[in-house]
Parts: structure tokens; sequence; C-alpha cells
């Protein structure tokens, strides 16, 4: 590679630690080569990319099923493509494939579909899976097909860690049932994320559960009891214990934004992860969609169940970093950071992604002044270019 086999970007420029105005970002090949204020030696208009709004890195999403009309579940190198595509439009570079409460058949096909497709994916790339479900509480399932619903299991963990093709980085399950604790230790000793969720567990199971190796927990607040001042339960864990990491749904439905607000003020941005649990419904027009199997309608920016319930959701990750500076009042680079940084600590691949900084991987975002995608660029290759990509 050349000299001057290289492109900058020019605007402002979100650090994991503050905004520098007016500053630069050179990529080269699939690094990034420098990150700082402009520099002579890099000025070449034929080269440059200056913009009045923000250069961000590449967000990672932990926790999302699906997106333009396609789901994980449908186990198909065209479904899972489509999600990497959709994803990338709204600034994921990165995320963890998502599963549903379903038979372990399906599951399987899922597992083989992700470790076949992934190294072909254009958009987004596949990190890891995410495995929501099936050992979950009946009574806290959300829109989880209760069917499938099982207690967890060691062997069956182990069949999943066996099956997942080391894939699997995050389990949702709920530690309070019966064999709970001793899957989460299982889990936990093989480097697997247990995140709290789906879960009826009181505020002394949730601590046990940690005690046992769970760091997590999963869109907090749903698929939970509520705080309670007498039973705080899990969501009065995760707004104590600096050891546990919370998940939120920043859509405004899932979560009142008040309490999005306090939730950051507790737990800071290094311990909040914003997540889309998007599903097929993101990016798709109003109507009657598929979640593990049960009919679910998208309508107002939601998608319920047919009781009206909540049913993952269609918020996309760049609208979750801008709602999280309105309702939070933090700035945007905290938000930011929530979406990038956090999440890719989390998988411990921090040192390759998460921020704008020498020598990490070009996976980046180039938005507008209100925050609105203009540019994808994941591994020093734009993938999205909204003035190109006809909408
Ligand atoms: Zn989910």
């Amino acid at each position: 590679m050349g000299e001057n086999d290289y492109f900058v970007l020019r605007g402002s420029v979100v650090l994991a630690d503050g905004i520098l105005e007016e500053g630069m970002v050179v990529i080269r090949g699939d690094r990034i080569a420098y990150v700082g204020s402009p520099l002579s030696r890099f000025t070449n208009p034929w080269r440059e990319l200056a913009v009045s709004g923000y250069i961000w890195p590449g967000l990672i999403d932990l926790h999302v099923h699906g997106a333009g009309g396609a789901d994980v579940m449908d186990a198909t190198p065209k479904s899972l493509s489509t999600i990497s595509r959709t994803l990338a439009r709204h600034g994921v570079t990165g995320f963890l494939a998502t599963t549903v409460t379903m038979p372990k058949s399906r599951l399987e096909q899922v597992f083989n579909n992700v470790a076949e497709a992934t190294p072909s994916l254009e958009g987004a790339r596949v990190l890891g899976i995410h495995l929501e479900g099936p050992w979950i509480c009946p009574n806290h399932r959300g829109a989880q097909n209760p069917e499938y619903i099982v207690d967890p299991d060691p062997e069956e963990a182990m069949w999943a860690l066996k099956n997942s093709r080391g894939m699997l980085r995050v389990v949702t399950m709920a530690p309070e049932r019966p064999k709970g604790m001793e899957t989460v230790r299982l889990l936990a000793s093989k480097g697997v994320i247990v995140s709290i969720g789906h879960s009826g567990a009181t505020y002394e199971q949730a601590l046990s559960a940690m005690d046992a190796g769970a760091t997590q927990v999963t869109h907090c607040f749903n698929g939970m009891t509520g705080l309670h001042h007498r039973s705080p339960g899990i969501a009065g864990a995760v707004m104590t214990e600096d050891r546990l990491y919370a998940e939120l749904i920043a859509d405004g439905f899932h979560v009142h934004p008040a309490v999005v607000k306090l939730l950051a003020k507790l737990k800071g941005d290094d311990k909040l992860i914003l997540i889309s649990d998007g599903i097929r419904a993101v990016g798709m027009p109003d109507g009657e969609y598929e979640l593990g199997g049960l009919p679910v309608f998208a309508r107002e920016g939601k998608v319920v169940l047919a009781d009206g319930s909540l049913a993952g959701s269609r918020l996309t990750l760049d609208q979750a970093v801008r709602n999280m500076v309105r309702f939070a009042g933090i700035p945007l680079w905290k938000a930011v950071r929530m979406a990038s940084l956090v999440p890719a600590r989390r998988l411990g691949l921090d040192g390759d992604l998460g921020s704008l900084e020498t020598g990490k991987r070009a996976d980046l975002v180039v938005t507008d002044e209100s925050c609105h995608v203009r540019q994808v660029w994941i591994r020093g290759k734009r993938v999205y270019d909204r003035d190109t990509a006809g909408d």
C-alpha cells in the first residue's frame, strides 16, 4: 500500500472522551492511520470528505434480532445479509446475531447459518451470537414464545457452547429457575457473558447470580419486575451494583425517558449499553410481522403482540444515540460511547474496535449536524452513502 493510498474525513470527531471540533480522521487500508487536528501532509481534495457534521466510531449492537424484513431466526444467508446491510445504514458496523426462544433444532440451524454466512457479509459484521432464551421465566417472557421455554440446565448450556461454533458471546437467562445458578457458573467459566433477563429474580437472587458470574442485565426494566421499594428485584440490583452492565432500549416506549435519565445517572458511561432489540420490522412499513413464531404488529413506532404488549422494537442504534442525548441530557460523545466503546469492551474487542483511535479498525460513521447517518465505512471501505443510496 502506497504512502498516498489514504482517505481523509474532516468534521467534528467524536472521541471516547470528548469531541474534537474541526478534526481529521485518516483511513489507510482497513485501519485508522491518524486521528487529530488537521495535518497538512494529508491535504488532498481528491481524497477528502469534509462535513459540517460528526464522525463517530462504528456502532456495535449487542442485542438485535432482525431488520429490513429479515430475522436471525430465518437461518438463511439472505436474511443475515439483509440484516447486515440494513443495520449498516444506521451506523452499526458490528452486532451480535440475537436468537429468540425456539426449539434446539431451529437454534442449531441458526448457529450453522451464522457461522457460514458471516464471512461474506457486506454490511455490519457479526461479532458473535446472543442467545436470548430458551432458559427464561414464563411469567416474564415478553414476546418470547411460551411453547419453547425451558428451565436452564448446564448440559443444555454445554450443547449451546458446542453447537454455536465458538460464536456464543451472551446468554440472556433467568438464574432463579431450577439449575439456574449452576448454569450461570458454567457459562461464566467458559467466558460467556451471562445477562439476567426475562426473569423474575428477586434482588437477593440477582446478587447470587452476580456472585455466580452474571455480569449484565438484559433490556433493563423490561422482562422483569419493576422497581419496588420493598422488593427491588433485578432493577434494584442493576441500579446499585457497579459490577453489573445494563442493556437499555432507549426508544422512549420501553422505558420512560425519565427512567432512561435515572439509569444514565446511576450507571454512567462505562456500564450502560445502548441496544436496539430491533426485529424484522425495523426499517419496514407498519403492518403484521412474525417474531419467534408469534404474530406481531408494527404501528406508531412500536411493535406489539395482539394483546398490546411490546414485542421487540423498531429502534435503530443511531436513533438510540440521538434519544439518549435528548432523554438523559448527556453529551453526544457519552451517548455514542454507550453504543460503541462500552459494547466493544464487553466483547473484549476494544483493542480493535469501539473508538476512533490510530491503529484501530476503520469502522466509522459520518453524520450530518443533526446526527443522521450520511456515510458508513467498514474496514476502510465505504459501505453506505446516503447521497447515492436513492432514498
Ligand atoms: Zn431481544
